[in-house]
């Protein structure tokens, strides 16, 4: 008999209960009590929704994230945030956000801990701190406290936990002591806990050590070895979880570690099932995640029925099956979208939907394939409808990507000479400022948006005021006297679902969230079919914009590789497939703005940096496609248009090649939190277009001061020829009011008038 289990299920609730919870908990209108009633009850209702599994997820469920729950089950929290009264909720939250709820005002000096993405998935995890006096001290009551609460309630769990390999490596040493050290002291918690969890009656722990798919030096391999040959004296069953990747040549260690099972994410690593079950001695149970966790699709059960009955003839009971990974990075029931598109939805699994498809599975190898006749025909067809559906396929889109060939991809003329022409016809000072598209998202634009989707404003009334948002957003701009101006954005609800919405082959949902970090969740889109432009989309409001002004205005659009990093994409084509219609649909944009007389056009790729294969060795070939396809969507103009890219991040050192590969003629680029770190970058290789490295963090409300502003712009100059650099903030600038906006923009100005007479 094949035994099925979950890895994780989504905490955040059906209907983001779980955020809703936080935040009234936060503002003081629920009181401590409230919030774990309903985080009680979330996990009731989590544990229901799993129940026909063998086994269920315990100490999955988490406040606000589960490595900040590692954290605290081991006792490394961190000094500062118990160096003022409260209790541990307090310290938890001051750890992940800065503030507990019994702070006030004159207490938030506290700093958060820092915050990172998850492996490479979309999730933000909190970054456990480390210093060579780092002891671990094991406080397990909550996690116990989770395990009887599912007894009691009749369910079947097995405790998740992170490895203790995992956490150290997630973590960050703050004295630049060496982490490893510290593993024996935290193995001696870890051996505590599996004890008390034996103890308390727990048959099967499951034992999360993603770091298994990462290139790992032989001091990590060792660390591995040495933490479960430590821990296999504790009689409680061990389910070792290695997921989001192929094990490659940690395959052999990994089927070597003294533990009684291991699961490995079969979607990802499909290829290196067969050497696993080679590998694996015979007393080892093999959990295959054969469904995959990062992507909403239905999954071929009929081919995954005929890859499974020979490997379930020949492990027989040593078979489980799982999901690949945490159902953590998709929406939680395809159920609540009566609103989609029945055909598209007839394609789809969302995590329920996923625990469904594993007990079908389950049932064929355990009843034979007749037991669950008629789920499988039904899943056929549906993939036979997706498969042959004229609305995934489009003739003429993928005629189009057959005929992209090098011209496609590069300018007419080099840098250089595009420069001299776009200084003739564009005329700017040097120093020239702009911002990064965005203005403030007021109350007001979010609530004519509410008005327009529940039809209190018609479409034009909505036009009506989303113009007089931008007249006012250029009349600011001019007023502080920035160079190049924009138009604010304020008809775009998020910068990948307002141009998806506008583009074929995309579909959206109403109740798709996935969290992102802490009460923050993210509605990706879904990428169903061949992409393609049917409209010009932005042209319209840009061409408002120029229409008020005699500066110009520069258009802003998403780019491919942010609009594919940020969805949910098709798994009946590579993703570099996906990212070449995606620029072509980008590229007809471009044109489009060209065409309407907008001289100066900005690609963002906010997410091109979060697109990286965790393994280094395969981001050569990550790159060479994004770029290209960034390259794809810029290259339609002529040279006297101005190309803009923007990226949020400053980590720039190891990519730095490839960005300058694509070569736009302006990047602006977050730096200004690092201290203009950035330009270390140069110290190799010089970016050879221009720059704008962001002057002002924006993710701030302080207001830079013109010192300061000069001071990084001076730095910048150090390094790059004065005739390349622009002076702007970070990032875009929604998330801030006007009070603060005008202040910092002004001095931003200020400095650049300074700037451009002293040089
Ligand atoms: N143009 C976008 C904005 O200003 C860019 C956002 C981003 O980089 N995340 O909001
Ligand atoms: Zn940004």
């Amino acid at each position: 008999m094949v035994t099925t289990h979950n890895l994780g299920f989504p905490r955040i609730g059906k209907n983001r209960e779980l955020k809703f919870a936080l935040e009234n908990y936060w503002k003081k209108s629920i009181s401590e009590k409230d919030l774990y009633k309903s985080a009680s009850e979330l996990r009731r209702q989590h544990w229901s929704d799993q129940s026909k599994l063998d086994w269920l997820p315990a100490g999955d469920f988490s406040l606000y994230d589960h490595v900040l729950d590692t954290s605290f089950l081991l006792g490394n929290i961190p000094g500062r945030v118990c160096s003022r009264s409260g209790d541990r909720l307090d310290y938890y939250f001051r750890a992940a956000r800065g503030r507990g709820v019994t702070d006030t005002a004159s207490d938030y000096s506290i700093n958060a801990c820092e915050m990172t993405k998850w492996f490479d998935t979309n999730y933000h995890y909190i970054v456990p701190e480390f210093d060579k006096n780092t002891a671990f001290s094991l406080q397990a009551g909550q996690l116990i406290e989770q395990i009887n609460e599912a007894r009691a309630q009749g369910f079947k769990v097995k405790p998740v936990v992170l490895g203790p390999v995992t956490y150290l490596w997630l973590g960050k040493s703050k004295d630049g002591s060496n982490k490893l050290a510290l593993l024996d002291n935290l193995v001696s918690v870890y051996a505590e806990l599996l004890s008390t969890l034996e103890r308390i009656g727990c048959e099967w722990v499951q034992i999360d050590e993603p770091v298994l798919v990462l290139e790992l030096d032989q001091d990590w391999q060792h660390a591995l070895r040495k933490a479960y040959y430590q821990l296999q004296s504790i009689p409680v069953k061990l389910m070792l979880a290695t997921y989001f990747g192929e094990l490659l040549n940690n395959l052999q260690l990994t089927c070597e570690l003294p533990v009684n099972g291991l699961h490995i994410d079969a979607v990802t690593a499909t290829d290196e099932v067969a050497k696993v079950i080679d590998w694996l001695p015979n007393h080892k149970v093999l959990s295959l995640g054969i469904i995959n966790g990062r992507n909403v699709w239905k999954a071929d059960l009929y081919r995954l029925l005929e890859w499974l009955e020979p490997i379930h003839s020949a492990l027989q009971d040593r078979l489980w099956l799982a999901p690949s990974c945490s159902l953590l990075h998709i929406p939680v029931d395809l159920e609540s979208e009566a609103a989609l598109d029945s055909e598209i939805r007839s394609w789809l699994a969302f995590a329920i939907q996923k625990l469904d498809e594993i007990d079908i599975l389950a049932k064929a190898l355990n009843h034979g394939r007749s037991s669950v006749s008629s789920q499988l025909e039904e899943n056929s067809i549906a993939l036979n409808s997706r498969r042959q559906s004229a609305r995934v396929h489009l003739s003429a889109v993928k005629a189009r990507i057959n005929k992209i060939d090098d011209k496609t991809a590069v300018r007419k003329s080099p840098y250089r000479e595009r420069a001299i022409q776009q200084r003739s016809k564009i005329k700017l000072p040097f120093f020239p400022t702009t911002t990064i598209g965005s203005f403030p998202q007021t109350q007001k634009i979010r609530q004519a948006r509410l008005d327009l989707r529940q039809s209190r404003l018609s479409e034009k009334e909505y036009r009506t005021l989303m113009q007089q948002e931008i007249e006012t957003c250029v009349r600011e701009q001019e007023a502080l006297g920035l160079d190049v101006l924009v138009h604010g954005e304020p008809e775009r609800n998020d910068m990948v679902e307002y141009f998806g919405e506008q583009l074929a082959g995309y579909a959206f949902t109403q109740f798709g969230w996935v969290q992102s970090y802490g009460s923050r969740c993210v509605k990706p889109p879904i990428i169903y079919g061949d992409v393609a432009h049917t409209h010009a989309i932005s042209t319209e409001w840009i061409q408002y914009a120029q229409s008020l002004t005699s500066k110009p205005v520069k258009g802003m659009l998403t780019g491919p590789v942010t609009m594919l990093n940020w969805s949910f994409v098709r798994d009946d084509q590579s993703r570099e497939q996906t990212c070449l219609q995606l620029a072509l649909a980008v590229r007809d944009e471009v044109l489009a703005l060209e065409k309407a007389g907008i001289g100066i056009i900005q690609i963002d790729e906010a997410a091109l940096r979060e697109g990286l294969p965790l393994r280094k060795s395969q981001w050569k070939s990550y790159l060479d496609w994004a770029v290209r396809a960034f390259r794809i969507a810029a290259s339609g103009v002529q040279d006297t248009t101005q190309i803009h890219t923007h990226m949020c991040y400053s980590e720039f050192n190891d990519i730095i090649v490839a960005i300058a590969e694509m070569d736009a003629d302006v990047i602006t680029i977050e730096n200004s939190r690092s201290g203009m770190e950035l330009l270390s970058a140069f110290d190799q290789f010089l970016y050879p277009n221009e720059i704008g490295p962001g002057v002002y963090d924006i993710h701030s409300p302080n207001i830079p001061s013109v010192d300061s502003i000069i001071e990084l712009m001076q730095k910048a100059a150090q390094r790059i020829p004065i005739d390349r650099l622009w002076v702007n903030p970070d990032c875009g600038l929604k998330t801030r009011s006007w009070d603060e906006v005008r202040p910092a923009l002004r001095n931003m100005v200020a400095a650049s008038r300074h700037l451009a007479s002293h040089f």
